[in-house]
């Protein structure tokens, strides 16, 4: 902890990249969840697809909608606080997740880059023109809902996230790489490594010379790359973190 308060307090490029780990602490299920309600017969995997939307667009679009209440009713937790933090005491630092909720954004960091999309920037299925986000609540158990019809060429709105299968966007995958290979210090937190290619962004920024920390509660493929291995939850990890390297402000 020492050691990695130390690395960085003196760095002036941060890269923040974070995974399901740190959102699950506040509440948000992971794909590894079993499902409830409506989406109880469902596989997470299964849904995520553009085959699944095409085939069935009122189930994929009624699910979407459904986590995006979830999300809606829980917070960010210390560990996102402290990542805005990190954040706010650095020259130069960004925050790459692969999360599709805005837990980062709601915690006061500026302009997180969404690997994997976003669950509030819905977008039309046709022409791709970012749609309006609805503001409905959706029932507990879940349901069946029509997809909005896009204000432009009435194509079916979808959710703006990367299903599997579809390719990550090429702008924030470049600028993602692009920090990765200019930053000081890496944090990784609450993430497998599994993932890919957003997993190669820890190894892009080791490759560079980078020192990376990894938060996480267990043992993942990261521990390798990385330099620093602090074991424990974001929550409570990340806050000590900051209070060690900057003493002072805290
Ligand atoms: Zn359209």
């Amino acid at each position: 902890m020492r050691e990695a308060a130390k690395v960085l307090s003196q760095a002036r490029r941060v890269v923040v990249f974070t995974g399901a780990g740190i959102s699950a602490e506040s509440g948000v299920p992971t794909f590894r969840d079993a499902l409830t309600g409506l989406w109880e017969r469902f596989d997470a995997q299964a849904l995520a697809t553009p085959q699944a939307f095409q085939d069935d667009p009122d189930l994929v679009w009624g699910w979407y909608e459904w986590r995006r209440t979830v999300i809606r009713r829980v917070h960010p937790n210390p560990g996102h606080e402290a990542v805005a933090a990190i954040e706010a005491r650095t020259p130069r630092s960004v925050v790459i997740t692969q999360n599709v909720d805005d837990l980062h954004e709601r915690a006061g960091s500026a302009g997180p880059l969404h690997l994997h999309g976003s669950l509030f920037e819905p977008r039309c299925a046709s022409c791709a023109r970012s749609a309006p986000m609805p503001d409905g609540e959706e029932p507990s158990e879940g349901r069946r809902l029509a997809p909005p019809r896009c204000e432009h060429c009435s194509g079916p709105v979808r959710p703006g996230v990367v299903w599997f299968g579809e390719a990550l966007p090429e702008q924030i995958l470049e600028t993602a790489v692009q920090e990765a290979t200019d930053c000081d210090v890496l944090l990784t937190i609450g993430t497998s490594g599994l993932v890919y290619p957003a997993a190669e962004i820890p190894k892009v920024a080791a490759m560079f010379g980078a020192t990376v920390i990894q938060v996480n509660p267990q043992p993942t493929p990261l521990d390798a790359v990385a330099g620093i291995n602090l074991h424990g939850p974001a929550a409570t990890v990340l806050p000590a973190l900051v209070t060690a390297a900057w003493p002072s402000l805290s």
